[in-house]
């Protein structure tokens, strides 16, 4: 059995409560910071001047980026040795605490495995004790499997249009909202809100996804 399927099958939920799905990267963390952070301490530059990852890496002074399996190398890495050193988005932690009285919360990233324990750790650390789900490629297969366990309504977090197009194509009872924590990556990620609805605070997204769970009045 493959670890997201492992992790799956540990996963275990009140089938009776409604059920919010998030991502890590953008939504509980602060990933392109933290990542900013831990490129520059390797003598590189993050530029975020597109909705990208590895094509924002550069040597300083040069115009072309860094090749590709560098730049995979040094994220990599990050998941080895830097995961620790990301802020939380602010408000997450809150947000989920009190969702979480009345809904499951399952955290639900494409970290590569290679992190996991980094970043079961940074989870814990911040606020965020949920169950924890590697995934890799597209999400919707696991929301739907997820959601599939609950008699109750369910929502979908992330930052990336491809992961919430994916939930929209296997599991289209479930709620998106697309959420993107850098101030700085707002302006530049994909967005469909006509078909995803768009929120990047916390406190608003909370108050959002209570209402699309029907979690008001309870
Ligand atoms: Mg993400």
């Amino acid at each position: 059995m493959d670890a997201r399927s492992l992790d799956l099958k540990t996963c275990t939920l009140d089938a009776h409560r409604p059920l919010v799905i998030v991502d890590v990267d953008e939504v509980l963390a602060q990933f392109m910071a933290g990542f900013g952070a831990f490129v520059a301490r390797h003598g590189f530059e993050l530029r975020v001047d597109r909705f990208a990852l590895f094509q924002n890496i550069y040597r300083p002074g040069e115009t072309e980026h860094l090749d590709l399996i560098a730049g995979r190398a040094l994220f990599d890495d990050f998941f080895r040795d830097g995961g620790e050193d990301l802020e939380p988005a602010a408000g997450a932690a809150d947000a989920l605490a009190d969702l979480s009285l009345n809904a499951n919360v399952v955290i639900l990233t494409n970290a590569p495995e290679h992190g996991r324990q980094t970043r079961a750790r940074w989870l814990k650390t911040h606020g965020f004790d949920y169950p924890l789900i590697i995934n890799s490629g597209p999400k919707g297969p696991s929301a739907a499997d997820l959601a599939g366990r609950v008699k109750a309504p369910a929502v979908f977090v992330d930052d990336l249009l491809p992961q919430l197009e994916s939930v929209a194509a296997s599991a289209p009872a479930v709620g998106r909202f697309q959420m993107v924590a850098d101030e700085r990556l707002r302006p530049l990620a994909p967005s469909a809100p006509d078909r995803h609805a768009r929120i990047d605070l916390w406190p608003d997204l909370k108050v959002a996804i209570r209402e699309a769970l029907a979690l008001d009045g309870r």
